[in-house]
Formats: structure tokens, C-alpha cells, sequence
């Protein structure tokens, strides 16, 4: 009996694994950097959260959720994305309020049952952020700026940031009617999800992905030219502040999120490279999710990227991240007593913050010294019954080929 991996998630092996951690640890930096803190929540929590926050009529609520019931036959869902959990609990411990801002960053795997393609898996993960407090369109600059950066910090280049205003529940009605006015003419020849969405959620059309659908959107009524004036002066001071900052963009009056909460901005980070799943990123403000899900009405706004997507832009291009050399030492033993009076030493060097490691499968000392090759060790020791009896051995530094003779007990300072 062989046992397969289920369909649309993968294995990071530990090569590619590195490289995780390298991007990761990027993520960390710059939040920290921008002053946020970390939050984490379940991987899966109760399927109402999502159903309610995500929107009943989009793609993910109708379609993508691993859904289940549990002992008790209650509905739990694997989280889809993180923002309506971080809502869940930020009202719950009280971390979210108008007097304060809440700035917390999140990271880790997300689940929806999609058709797996590239750039496309059922389990992804994604690092997010997530500000709670404020509707000042300087933090829809700022966020805008902190995913601009961030890719920046991992090396990717060429990105492109599209930015729209989705209105808010003021000026929608009106934008949801001169849709569904436009698109009632051509729904015979739509997909069948268009249709569906003529009724239920006009707006959401505009996201159809389906090709022979494309040339009737493009002839769409725009959201921007239906925005309130309070909206309108929202975009404005948010185009002003990216201006200020310097921070490239393109207004594109078609960009519609997957999830029902956005309000005013949406914006999306596009790879042109990545061709048909090319949004790296993808995120808006929402300043009436908190009071849907429960708490008090609090303005917010957030990104999640998509960190396949950007593993994957940088294995492509082999951009400056690398992985880094691995061990710093390598002990390399003959005999029985060489064996334990080493085995010791690395036990010893690991607990003072040396990574080390040696042979266990009983090889060659030939061998040993290949592998500690492999490991890219920084240096190895080498040592035979008669250094057991000197109580000190050769250190080899493996960049230099310099070699010294170090005493066991001066071995860890001499590395230090
Ligand atoms: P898409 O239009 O590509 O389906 P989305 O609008 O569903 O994206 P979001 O929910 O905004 O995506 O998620 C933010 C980011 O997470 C996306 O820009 C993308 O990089 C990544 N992402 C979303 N779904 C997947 C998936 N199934 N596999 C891998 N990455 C994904
Ligand atoms: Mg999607």
C-alpha cells in the first residue's frame, strides 16, 4: 500500500524549506519594522464566522470551504483566509476599540477547495496584516507601503499595485444598479455564475475570471464614478498620500475583491510573470466588518499575500534571498572513544548556541569529511584515539584550509 498526497497541497521539502523561513523571517521584519504584533488564531473555527463575514454569495463561501461537522455535529470550517478570525478574536479579547489602534500581522495556511493550477493549491499560506482603529486614508498609504516593501525586501521587482474604491454601503446601491443595469442586456450570453450573481451580488460579476464574460465587463459603469463624496475624498487623500510616499500604482476601475466586506479602498499587488494567477497580494479596507461580526463599529483595513506566489517568483528568477550556509561544526571521528569523547563535545556545543553535528551511520573518516562538504560545515574537527589521548584535535577552517590544533575544553571559545 502506497499513500499519495491529497490532491492540491504540497510538500516543502527541506531545500525549499529554507527559503520559507528566509521569506518568513522577511515578513516578521518589516511588520515589526511598521509596529505590528503577531496574532494567532485556530486553523479552523466556526463555519458562521465565514459565512457571514466572507459574503454568502462569493466563490469561497459557495464553493471553496472545507466544511465539516464535528463529535457534537457542530459546523467548523478550515480557515479560507485570516482576517475574519483575527476580527473574531480581536472583539473577543478586547483587543480591537476606537481609542487605540490594534496593528497585528498573521502568518500561516489557509484552505479552500479550488481547481489546483500553478499558483493555485487547496492548502496555501499567506502572511497578513491587519489594522483596527483608524479611517484615516494615511493607513491605507501606509499598508499600501508596507506591501510594496516587503517585496521589495525579498527582491521581487516589476510589481505593479492596482488600486480602486469599492464605495461604501452609501453608494453602493446606486453602483449595484447601473451594474446590473449594464449587465441584464448581456446576461443571456454569460457564464452561469454571472447569472447567478446578476440577482444576488452584481458587483461581484466584475471578479468573473470566465474569458468569453471579459468583453462585457470591460464596458462596465465603474465604482470610482459613483462614489459618495465622502468616498471620494477618501480616494483622493489615499492616491495623495501614495503620491507623498512615492509609491507607484495604477488606478484600475475593475478591481473587485473575492470577499463581500471591502469598502472603500481595494487594492491588489500584480506579478505580470506569474501570468494567470499573478496577484501576489491583495487587501482593502473594511470599516463595517468588526460591527457585522458582533463588535463596535471600528474602521479597518488589511492585506494577505500569497507567499507560494512569491516562494515561487523567486525560485524562478534565483533573486538575492539565498539559502545560507548551514552548520557551523562538523565533528569528525575515528574509533570507539573518539566517537563518545565527540559525541559529547557536540552535545556540549549545541547547548552553547553552536549548530554542530556529526556521523551516524558509522562511515568512513573519507566519508564523514564529504558530508561535512555537503553540510557546508564551517569547520570541522577531526579526531582518532591518539587526540582522545592529547585531549585536543585538528580544527579545519573550511574556507580558509587553515588548520589549528585546539584543546577540547578551548574548542566552544575558540568557535564563539
Ligand atoms: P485569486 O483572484 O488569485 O483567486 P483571491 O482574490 O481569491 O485571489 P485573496 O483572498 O485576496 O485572493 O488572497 C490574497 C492572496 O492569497 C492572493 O492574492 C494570492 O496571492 C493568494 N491566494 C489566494 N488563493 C490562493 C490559492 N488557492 N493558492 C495559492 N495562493 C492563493
Ligand atoms: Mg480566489
Amino acid at each position: 500500500m502506497k499513500y499519495g498526497i491529497p490532491r492540491g497541497t504540497k510538500d516543502i521539502l527541506p531545500a525549499e524549506a529554507k527559503l520559507w523561513q528566509l521569506v518568513e523571517q522577511a515578513c516578521r521584519e518589516i511588520f515589526a519594522l511598521y509596529d505590528y504584533s503577531e496574532i494567532r488564531t485556530p486553523i479552523f473555527e466556526f463555519t458562521d464566522l465565514f459565512t457571514r463575514s466572507i459574503g454568502s454569495g462569493t466563490d469561497i463561501v459557495k464553493k471553496e470551504m472545507y466544511t465539516f461537522a464535528d463529535r457534537k455535529g457542530r459546523s467548523l470550517t478550515l480557515r479560507p483566509e485570516a482576517t475574519a478570525a483575527v476580527v473574531r478574536a480581536g472583539i473577543e479579547n478586547n483587543l480591537i476599540s476606537i481609542e487605540s489602534l490594534a496593528k497585528l500581522y498573521y502568518l500561516g495556511p489557509m484552505f479552500r477547495y479550488e481547481r489546483p493550477q500553478a499558483g493555485r493549491q487547496r492548502q496555501f499560506h499567506q502572511a497578513g496584516v491587519e489594522v483596527f482603529g483608524s479611517a484615516d486614508p494615511r493607513l491605507d498609504a501606509e499598508v499600501i507601503e508596507l506591501s510594496v516593501r516587503l517585496f521589495e525586501k525579498v527582491g521581487l521587482k516589476d510589481l505593479v499595485v492596482n488600486l480602486n474604491s469599492v464605495g461604501c454601503p452609501k453608494c453602493q446601491p446606486e453602483f449595484r444598479g447601473a451594474i446590473k443595469k449594464h449587465f441584464a442586456q448581456h446576461i443571456s450570453d454569460m457564464c452561469q455564475d454571472c447569472r447567478d450573481r446578476l440577482e444576488q451580488n452584481p458587483m461581484r460579476i466584475l471578479d468573473c475570471k470566465e474569458a468569453h464574460c471579459q468583453k462585457y465587463l470591460e464596458k462596465a459603469p465603474a465604482s470610482l464614478d459613483y462614489l459618495c463624496p465622502e468616498c471620494k475624498n477618501h480616494f483622493d487623500q489615499v492616491v495623495g498620500w501614495l503620491g507623498n510616499l512615492g509609491i507607484k500604482y495604477q488606478v484600475n476601475d475593475r478591481l473587485v475583491r473575492g470577499l463581500d466586506y471591502y469598502t472603500k479602498t481595494a487594492f491588489e499587488v500584480i506579478a505580470r510573470q506569474l501570468g494567470a494567477q499573478n496577484a501576489v497580494c491583495g487587501g482593502g479596507r473594511y470599516d463595517n466588518l468588526v460591527a457585522e461580526l458582533g463588535g463596535k463599529a471600528t474602521p479597518a483595513i488589511g492585506f494577505a499575500i500569497g507567499l507560494e506566489r512569491v516562494i515561487s517568483l523567486i525560485t524562478d528568477h534565483q533573486l538575492p534571498i539565498t539559502n545560507e550556509g548551514n552548520i557551523k561544526l562538523f565533528i569528525a571521528t575515528l574509533g570507539e572513544a573518539a566517537t563518545k569523547q565527540g559525541f559529547a563535545l557536540l552535545s556540549q556545543a549545541r547547548a552553547l548556541g553552536i549548530s554542530a553535528d556529526m556521523d551516524f551511520l558509522g562511515k568512513s573518516l573519507k566519508a564523514q569529511l564529504k558530508n561535512a562538504d555537503r553540510l557546508k560545515a564551517a569547520f570541522v574537527y577531526v579526531m582518532g584515539d591518539e587526540e582522545v589521548k592529547k585531549g585536543s584535535a585538528g580544527l579545519k577552517n573550511m574556507a580558509t584550509g587553515e588548520q589549528s590544533e585546539v584543546e577540547f575544553s578551548q574548542l566552544i571559545t575558540r568557535l564563539k
